[in-house]
């Protein structure tokens, strides 16, 4: 009789995990660095084209209010990365890039989409910018990442003659760790081509390992950030640009695209395209002074809480479930992704760190109406900046530039401050900020000291 009911326990869960894995849909988060909202076709560009990038978009929905949880890198990545405002867990500004501090990193009690998705049989990678914390205990492979190609540090270098650094503890000059050589998994490894072709190549070898299991991939990207660098190739197929800093901005969209056809082309290869969700975003909005991106008719840039700082060129893909061809106007939030991809996976949270997003699937599909969001925050801690969206209400209060209302249904470009015309309104909006604000804290590491020498205390 034991043999009996074992035989049939082993049966049943035989056809359990045959027929979950069939289920369970793969994975993939493409994320770029600093792009501009509008230098992508899908919202209009002009002069880059991103026939690939449109592509991803166009099989699925193109959001066109879709956010970020932070103006610049680090703390964006961290909300993206846990599906949690960053400032729930101290993450309120960019990381100190020293492997000896064991508090610059996304704290250990917090899980990430690699850690939520292990439980549930996912094998997942990250290729490119990690940027979560350098301490050994921070690293991609403690965080449930199996795998790992790419850099530590918040940017880099592109071409393999400039990565001289061994290490990232050598990098002890401020902004070296822009040289240092990259890493597979805890390997130190050689550069021999073009930064971004090399981490599209991993992506792809990751995808075609991984298959015939569930997996989550993580591209990210470390360009248009910068430095501008581009190659020949990418500089002669973006000649029709006449400003120099544009058009090596350009070429290195160019060959990000080329890495998303190449990507979205394996999947087809290998049969797996229909069953995996792709999500393509910027991490914030361009850096339009530095990288000479285009933000189009936002406001502002990278660094600002005007739409333009933290607006991003945002898309998803899932040919089994999502129709084609949708343009989602609604506000989403990069909070999104972890909550979509926690319920399609049934991937346990813990209680106590609810998350902040919500599966945005149902609402692409039509089976919920409504908006995805009540309201979104945003909070700038060392500048003691808030903001906040409620339908088409926006409000910024900064020390800076002061108390702004608008609306985005006929300002889109923030130009008309309301805020006298609306006064009530605004104090409304404020007291919810300051109702969400008690559940945040203070940035649990010290701030990164731009253009001083790096402090070994
Ligand atoms: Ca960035």
């Amino acid at each position: 009789m034991k043999l009996l009911i074992f035989i049939l326990c082993a049966v049943c869960s035989y056809f359990a995990s045959a027929n979950t894995k069939q289920e369970k849909p793969n994975l993939i988060v493409i994320l770029t660095d600093d792009q501009g909202y509008a230098d992508v076709g899908f919202n209009g560009s002009k002069d880059i084209r991103t026939p690939n990038i449109d592509r991803l978009a166009q099989s699925g929905a193109r959001f066109t209010n879709g956010y970020v949880t932070y103006a610049v890198c680090g703390p964006s990545r961290a909300g993206l990365l846990t599906g949690r405002y960053q400032d729930r867990f101290g993450f309120g500004r960019n990381p100190v890039i020293d492997p000896s501090d064991e508090t610059s990193g996304l704290p250990l009690d917090e899980s990430m989409i690699s850690e939520v998705l292990k439980p549930v049989g996912y094998t997942s990678g990250i290729v490119g910018k990690w940027h979560m914390g350098t301490h050994p205990q921070f690293r991609p492979n403690q965080r449930d990442f199996d795998y790992f190609y790419g850099f530590l540090s918040g940017g880099h270098r592109y071409f393999p003659e400039e990565l001289t650094v061994p290490s990232i503890e050598q990098a002890v000059k401020n902004w070296s760790w822009y040289n240092t050589k990259l890493l597979e998994n805890e390997q130190t490894v050689e550069l021999d081509k073009y930064l971004t072709d090399k981490l599209s190549d991993k992506a792809i070898e990751f995808v075609e390992q991984e298959k015939d299991n569930p997996f989550f991939l993580y591209l990210a990207y470390n360009a248009p950030h910068t430095p501008l660098q581009a190659t020949k190739e990418y500089l002669e197929r973006n000649k029709h640009i006449k400003n120099k800093k544009r058009r090596t901005y350009a070429a290195m969209v160019t060959s990000v695209d080329d890495g998303v056809g190449r990507l979205l082309d394996k999947l087809e290869q290998l049969n797996i395209a229909d069953n995996t969700i792709v999500f393509f975003l910027s991490d914030n909005g361009g850096a339009e002074n530095k990288n000479a991106s285009d933000n189009g008719p936002l406001k502002g840039q990278k660094s600002n809480y005007t739409e333009g700082g933290i607006r991003v060129p945002f898309a998803v893909s899932w040919p089994a479930k999502i129709p084609a061809g949708i343009d989602y106007d609604n506000p989403v939030s990069s909070l999104d992704i972890m909550a979509t991809i926690a319920d399609i996976t049934r991937a346990p949270i813990a209680k106590d760190k609810a998350l902040d997003g919500v599966n945005l699937v149902p609402f692409l599909t039509g089976e919920k109406q409504g908006v995805p969001h009540d309201i979104l925050f945003w909070r700038n801690f060392d500048k003691q900046i808030f903001a906040s969206r409620e339908g088409n209400v926006k409000t910024i209060s900064s020390p800076k530039t002061g108390e702004q209302l608008y609306n985005l249904s006929n300002d889109l470009s923030e130009q008309n401050n309301l805020l006298d015309a609306r006064a009530k309104l605004y104090d409304q909006q404020q007291s919810k900020i300051e109702q969400w604000n008690k559940g945040m804290i203070a940035p649990v590491f010290k701030p990164l000291q731009h253009g001083k020498k790096k402090s070994k205390e």
